[in-house]
């Protein structure tokens, strides 16, 4: 027997699921080069236009003169630096909760808080339509996993019924394939009421929702006690890098003393640090990020259905249109590309068969005049396809 890998990548292509890494050579906005191509991109989630801010990346250069480029060691050893700790400290401020531990990205940060709180004996109960680092924390926890409904209160009742052991609620707080906000007060009751605790990945919210940034729980202004386990992740809204649990201080210690994927990793570098505090400044003082965001979101929705598009149930900068058939979608981003806009179409498995959709993602940095290329853009496209048959 021997790995045929090759027999395995054929088949992948054949199924019309082999991927794509475009070469991106220009830094993150709206203008971007891709592959030696210009294009207006609709696909980055720097929901703020910080990643190539240059407050952020003087941050980041002034960090790195003083504090060097390697984090150097694990937190635990000697590589937790004065500017991970201001971070720490500056986002359990933020968040309104005792403290904060920083993690080097959001899927480290979900391995982390699931495998450390719940273990064999236990249950880890998870939204069908949880991000991939979820559905994967649940399953190496050793916990008895399983999965309600979508954003379903009454699925995951009946699943709290049956559970045994600590009992973890786990959901995205915005969902990253449907733009969907989770329904965060009724779940937070049914695993209140059941003894259950709620941990919410807001990946997509944190930063870009809520009247000053605080994400999800801010916009439901849900705390502690609904909410105890909180993740947020720096590298959409912050543009930058990273990501943190913010909870309780016997929650934050026992991830310092128990999470295998915090204790066995090299520090994020602190400089990145340096830019994500910069990135929280900007975020806090520049509330017009978010109003301009809400604009854009507005005009793209507005103008999306007066084409005919299948809009989802979306309050947030993801917007995908639901195109069905897996063919067409990639069809379309083939003909917008053509025409110097880039949107990526998501197929299953990623998404479920039949669900096929153009993911399109708003940024501050977008302006109205680009939001309205993309619509002229799409109506074109479209009537190049044959219609849908209802
Ligand atoms: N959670 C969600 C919902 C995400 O969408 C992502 C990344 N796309 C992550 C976690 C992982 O975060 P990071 O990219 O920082 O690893």
């Amino acid at each position: 027997m021997t790995f045929d890998l090759a027999a395995r990548l054929a088949a992948r292509r054949a199924e019309h699921l082999f991927r794509q890494r475009p070469l991106l050579e220009s830094p993150q906005g709206p203008q971007v080069r891709v592959d030696g191509q210009p294009l207006l991109a609709f696909c980055s989630n720097d929901y703020l236009g910080l990643a190539s801010h240059p407050e952020v990346v003087r941050a980041l250069l002034d960090g790195a003169e003083r504090w060097g480029v390697g984090g150097g060691a694990s937190h635990l050893v000697i590589g937790h630096s004065q500017p991970h700790h201001v971070l720490e400290e500056a986002l359990a401020e933020f968040t309104g909760r005792p403290r904060a531990l920083l993690f080097s990205t959001g899927y480290m940060a979900n391995l982390a808080a699931v495998t450390a709180l719940v273990g064999q004996g236990d249950t880890v109960l998870e939204d069908r339509l949880n991000h991939a680092s979820l559905l994967d924390a649940g399953l190496l926890s050793a916990a008895r996993f399983s999965r309600y409904r979508h954003n379903d209160a009454a699925s995951l009742a009946s699943r709290l019924d049956k559970a045994s052991g600590n009992t973890l609620v786990v959901t995205d707080g915005v969902f990253s394939m449907d733009g969907d906000l989770a329904d965060l007060p009724a779940l937070a009751a049914t695993a209140k009421a059941r003894g259950a605790w709620l941990m919410v990945d807001d990946a997509h919210g944190f930063g870009a929702l809520g009247a000053s940034g605080g994400g999800i729980v801010e916009h439901f202004g849900l705390g502690l006690e609904e909410v105890p386990v909180l993740v947020g992740t720096l590298g959409k809204a912050f543009g930058t890098a990273g990501a943190f649990v913010a909870g309780s201080a016997e929650l934050i210690e026992t991830l310092v003393q128990f999470a295998r994927p915090y204790i066995y990793t090299t520090s994020q570098p602190p400089a990145v640090a340096c830019a994500s505090l910069k990135s929280l400044e900007l975020l806090r003082t520049e509330g017009w990020r978010r109003e301009h965001l809400a604009a854009l979101i507005a005009r793209f929705r507005a103008g999306a259905a007066e084409l005919g598009l299948t809009l989802m149930d979306s309050p947030t900068p993801i917007q995908p249109l639901l195109i069905g058939d897996s063919a067409r979608a990639v069809e379309l981003s083939r003909l917008l590309r053509e025409r110097g806009i880039l949107v990526g179409a998501i197929r299953p498995p990623t998404v479920p068969a039949g669900t096929a959709r153009l993911r399109v993602t708003l940024s501050a940095a977008h302006s109205v005049a680009q939001v309205e290329r993309l619509l002229d853009a799409l109506g074109e496209c479209q009537a190049l396809l044959p219609p849908v048959e209802q």
